[in-house]
């Protein structure tokens, strides 16, 4: 394979390799940084490794490094941090002079062996090894088993991943049944992987094989590093087809089993999917329109309360209070795999509201504000995204836009302030007392004046003015007055009615 142009690797990721092998040590760009290399993708991070030990790599980046550093080309200054077992020493360079506190950070890794694993994750202790190929073999995929030596332009590819890549497939390193028993995670990250890396890609049969095989192993791995995959999986533009890898490969009933429980269930005559299908069409739909991660774990989890609420069979069965039956079980879901609160919270409530009444002309503005409190207006627009979602996931062509405008509409009337006398820098009492007045419909009508003269000219809004005004007002007949605020609380009304329509013409809705 020729090397790739149109990604330039990154002048940090150069530069570590040349300082390392002019102190005398073999460097390589590796794993997921040359296999996105050669796809002709800008990879998320470049990976080094190396046979120099982790203090000798912080040598040649702390104390010789100054001048070393100054001969290639590297003015500046950089900060190196090794704070794991496993070999990784970041350097950290500066992204630019200004903005000191940005890092691009280069990870470097000494090589490392195969060692003992127990229970089915990683390995027991770290070794380090002397040799690239060493270390390549201790990799989970062929197409992550690739080095790189960029000064030379020297591709070392001992399992042939290029090929695997030129082929779009997955496949492990060596044995996959042993691969699997060193470390069970490795299973989802070929679903993973097949999700991530775009159309075309399919996991090899022996190692596919293998994973249904050994797919029970998942129950050893901690939920953090499956919620890590899990949320890669979500976040790829083939979403809804890793959810469904993970379940053919027997591997969803050890991350969400909820969601495989609707495997088949079948819902009513308004739904052509079953619950399990009915979700990952929803979640697909949400991929389709990228919706952020959270609508997306939304739509997948929306009707997760289904299988359990179900009354009833055939085309009349019912699921009542299945959102919020659902809503609990997301809420155990997410907490069980240590997704952050600010999520759950956020998640459980779009699964609770996901099913809010709305029909133009039968819904009442009091239903809507109460919907605004339940879910919080900073959620709003989420919800209808996770309702459109669902209604496109039962199998309707559209997200009837028009209604969806109109809700919009009313949430955004509902939403506002209202115009009324409570926008003034005065209220009736402090009237009543200034004026030294009885309590009686004058003040309303004072209220009124004082409130349309506000609106043609906010900088009436002020507490002396008004009292100077009112002061003028009340020497006026009763009759002139009552007249005044007939007009004025007829332009009041006309003022909202055009601030109405500004909100409709926003919608599109009539
Ligand atoms: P991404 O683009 O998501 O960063 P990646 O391939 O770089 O993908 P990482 O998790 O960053 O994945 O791991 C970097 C490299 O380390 C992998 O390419 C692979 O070579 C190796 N690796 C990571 N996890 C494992 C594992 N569980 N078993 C074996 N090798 C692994
Ligand atoms: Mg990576």
């Amino acid at each position: 394979m020729n090397l790739n142009k149109k990604i330039e690797i990154s002048a940090n990721a150069l530069l570590c390799i040349k300082a390392l092998t002019q102190e005398g040590f073999d460097a390589f760009i590796v794993g997921g940084s040359v296999r996105d290399y050669l796809m002709n993708k800008e990879p998320t991070d470049w990976d080094i490794a190396t046979n120099a030990t982790p203090e000798e790599i912080q040598n040649v980046f702390n104390k010789g490094a100054i001048k070393l550093l100054a001969k290639l080309g590297f003015k500046g200054s950089l900060k190196t941090f090794y704070e794991n077992d496993f070999g990784t020493v970041g350097v950290a360079f500066p992204i630019s002079p200004l903005s000191p506190e940005e890092y691009e950070v280069i990870e470097i890794t000494t090589f490392r062996s195969e060692s003992s694993y127990s229970n089915y994750r990683h390995p027991d202790k770290v070794e380090w090894s002397k040799t690239i190929e060493e270390d390549l073999r201790r990799r989970d995929f062929t197409i992550n088993a690739i080095a790189l030596s960029p000064i030379d332009s020297k591709i070392i590819d001992p399992f042939l991943g290029q090929n695997d890549i030129k082929n779009k497939i997955i496949r492990a390193v060596g044995s996959p049944n042993e691969r699997f028993n060193e470390d069970a995670l490795r299973m989802m990250r070929a679903v993973r992987f097949e999700a991530v890396l775009g159309q075309g890609w399919k996991i090899e049969k022996e190692t596919k094989d293998a994973i249904k095989r050994n797919s029970s192993l998942l129950k050893n791995i901690s939920k953090e590093r499956l919620r890590d995959e899990l949320i890669k999986i979500i976040s790829s533009s083939k979403a809804a087809e890793g959810i469904e890898s993970l379940r053919v490969h027997g591997l969803l009933k050890h991350i969400i089993p909820e969601l495989e429980s609707g495997y088949g269930v079948k819902q009513n005559k308004h739904h052509i999917y079953d619950c399990y299908s009915h979700n990952l069409e929803a979640l697909a739909y949400s991929t389709k329109k990228n919706f952020s991660l959270e609508i997306r774990i939304a739509s997948l989890l929306h009707d997760i309360g289904k299988p359990l609420t179900k009354a009833g069979d055939g085309e009349n069965a019912t699921f009542y209070n299945h959102e919020v039956v659902g809503a609990k079980m997301t809420k155990n879901i997410l907490t069980r795999l240590h997704f952050k609160k600010k999520d759950i919270e956020k998640i459980t409530l779009l699964v609770r509201y996901h099913l809010f009444y709305y029909n133009i002309d039968e819904v009442k503005e009091a239903s809507i504000r109460r919907l605004i409190k339940n879910i919080g207006t900073e959620n709003v627009e989420d919800l209808l995204k996770v309702r459109m979602a669902d209604r496109v996931g039962s199998g309707c062509p559209k997200a009837e836009p028009y209604k969806l405008r109109h809700l919009k509409y009313m949430i955004e009337k509902v939403s506002k302030d209202p115009i009324s006398a409570k926008m003034l820098k005065i209220n009736g009492n402090e009237i009543m007392e200034i004026l030294n007045l009885k309590p009686s419909p004058t003040i309303g009508w004072l209220l009124e004046i004082i409130l349309e003269e506000v609106l043609n000219n906010p900088l009436k809004n002020d507490k002396d003015a008004i009292i100077k005004r009112l002061n003028e007002l009340i020497l006026l007949p009763e009759s002139e007055l009552k007249n005044l605020y007939l007009k004025a609380k007829g332009k009041v009304e006309e003022m909202e009615e055009r601030e109405d329509r500004k909100t409709k013409k926003k919608y599109w809705v009539k």
